[in-house]
């Protein structure tokens, strides 16, 4: 991706961004568009094959990797001991989990399981509020949190289902975290991004006719990009997003202004 051009908004600022899977995800174009505004970043990866991802990856920023599978508190309290012994405090974070059963994705949303619900809030939601909780102590005053969550929170999308009850889920959680950590001069808020092609989202049935539809009927005619993103993220992590908390900021080339009418007829 080309990195967006901007000043050293992040100039000595130090952030954990947890979710890079590959080249093609979100959290990695944030990571890259943080570096390039100066800041210092650590990558974090949930098991031994995405380590060998996310380390030649990190290598390009000269991030810190660590281990941190949200779904293990051992791990977060691992990854909050190595960032209590460090002399400064933690700038901004960033949550780019989400996981759900590829088999829940598809058909209505009575295919979920009790099982896949669980797996799905937890990993996808749960987690965001557990990432505050552990490392919230090591968070400085005027920092900045974000996550990423999609439309399918508060619209219904064909297929997205459980991860649709999530980030509803997790667009909540975002506020109340707003509103405790506000006291304290932390900022909390989610990117609602349009459909881009990444491994996770590659588990959404039908999600090629869910990109050519976006694509032929958001307001830009065009998707999402990852710079679109990074640009966003760059925007609400540093100082330039210093009035905005339990914000959702709809980055998605406009998909979300359109009702029921058919684009053909506007
Ligand atoms: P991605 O590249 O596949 O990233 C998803 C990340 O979640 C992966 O790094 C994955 O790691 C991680 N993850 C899953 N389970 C985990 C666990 N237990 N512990 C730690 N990490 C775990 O896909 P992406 O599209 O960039 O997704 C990033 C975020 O953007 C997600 O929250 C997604 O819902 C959101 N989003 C995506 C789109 C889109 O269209 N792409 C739109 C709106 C919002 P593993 O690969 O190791 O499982």
């Amino acid at each position: 991706m080309t990195t967006p051009q901007v000043p050293l908004l992040l100039k000595g600022k130090t952030g954990i961004i947890m979710g890079v899977a590959n080249e093609w995800s979100l959290a990695w174009g944030i990571a890259q568009a943080a570096h390039a505004a100066g800041a210092n970043i650590i990558l974090t990866y949930a098991n031994a094959a995405m380590e060998k991802r996310v380390r030649p990856l990190a290598e390009k920023l000269g991030a810190e990797v660590h281990p941190c599978d949200v779904q293990a508190d051992s791990q977060l309290l691992a990854l909050a001991k190595t960032l209590e012994e460090r002399p400064q405090k933690i700038d901004f974070l960033v949550h780019a989990v989400a996981f759900a059963h590829k088999d829940e994705l598809k058909g209505g949303i009575t295919n979920t399981t009790r099982e896949g619900f669980n797996l799905a809030l937890d990993v996808s939601c749960y987690s965001f509020i557990a990432l505050m909780k552990y490392f919230g102590p090591y968070l400085a005053d005027d920092a900045s949190a974000l996550t990423l969550t999609y439309e399918g929170a508060t619209k219904v999308v064909p297929n997205y289902n459980v991860m649709g009850v999530a980030k509803a889920a997790l667009e909540a959680a975002t506020r109340y975290l707003a509103a405790e950590f506000g006291p304290r001069g932390i900022r909390v808020n989610a990117i609602s991004a349009g459909p881009v092609n990444t491994l996770a989202a590659r588990g959404i049935s039908d999600f090629q006719a869910m990109l050519k539809h976006h694509e032929a009927t958001a307001p830009l005619r065009r998707l999402t990009t990852q710079q679109d993103v990074a640009g966003a993220a760059l925007y609400l992590l540093s100082h330039l997003g210093s009035g905005t908390t339990g914000e959702v900021l709809m980055v998605d080339t406009g998909a979300h202004i359109l009702g029921p009418t058919p684009a053909t007829a506007v």
